[in-house]
């Protein structure tokens, strides 16, 4: 079974807070309520939510400052809500990191689909962001993928923006052989490409130079000859 989404509701008129918390766990949430700013905050960074309902006006910090404060260390979708129906109000909350907006009074059919929407986006963004997260290790050479840094033991390669695009694709994809057409489309984004192939050539050379050195080793990089390029998967 799915675990249940949780939602931190953060709202001083405890009314609303309560529609709000009944609400949310009609629709199959689990929810929880601060009324203040302050204990909001230090609420929402346990880390424990999958998106938070922010009131704007409320006692000792604001939501403005709880919102910007809570950017700082995630990026946990917020939807604010506020009595004032001000365009500047608007674009301040969505400065400081809001994701969404409602103006009370609002309907609950239309929070809650806001809701939903909110946390499917974040869950996405989230699994992308799992993907590009991955250390690749290919042999010695260690390409880390959030930091855009190669590594050949204990040596940092210096590779140009394409040159590191071309070694991820190839290691992302191990064992798969790349025709020069396809890693144009791929890595240099050129669907219909009436250039000259040879620059996957060249950058495919300046690459293995710098992963190779002079070394007469065998290149990380292989050729098929008349077929394209590929990384082998490492031996076993
Ligand atoms: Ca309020």
């Amino acid at each position: 079974m799915e675990t249940k989404k949780k939602i931190l509701i953060v709202e001083d008129e405890k009314t609303i807070a309560e529609i709000l918390l009944y609400n949310i766990k009609a629709a199959g949430f689990d929810a929880e309520a601060r009324h203040d700013g302050k204990s909001g905050l230090d609420e929402a960074l346990t880390g424990k939510y999958d998106l938070v309902l922010l009131d704007l006006m409320l006692p000792v910090m604001d939501g403005f400052e709880v919102c910007e404060k809570l950017r700082e260390k995630l990026d946990t979708p917020i939807i604010m809500l506020t009595a004032r129906d001000t365009e500047q109000d608007k674009i301040k909350g969505l400065d400081t990191g809001a994701d969404d907006y409602m103006t009370k009074p609002f309907s609950i059919n239309e929070l809650m689909s806001r809701v939903r929407a909110n946390i499917r986006r974040y869950s996405n963004e989230t699994v992308m962001r799992k993907i590009t997260d991955t250390t690749i290790v290919v042999g010695d050479v260690v390409i880390d993928c959030e930091n855009y840094l190669v590594k050949k033991g204990d040596k940092t390669l210096e590779l140009s923006k394409k040159e590191y695009d071309l070694l991820a694709h190839l290691s992302k994809n191990l064992g798969k052989i790349y025709s020069r057409e396809e890693l144009m489309s791929d890595v240099w984004g050129y669907e219909n490409f009436y250039g000259d192939l040879r620059t996957i050539d060249v950058t495919i050379a300046r690459l293995r130079q710098k992963i190779d050195g002079d070394g007469a080793g065998e290149s990380l990089i292989k050729t098929k000859r008349g077929m394209g390029y590929f990384i082998a998967p490492p031996e076993k």
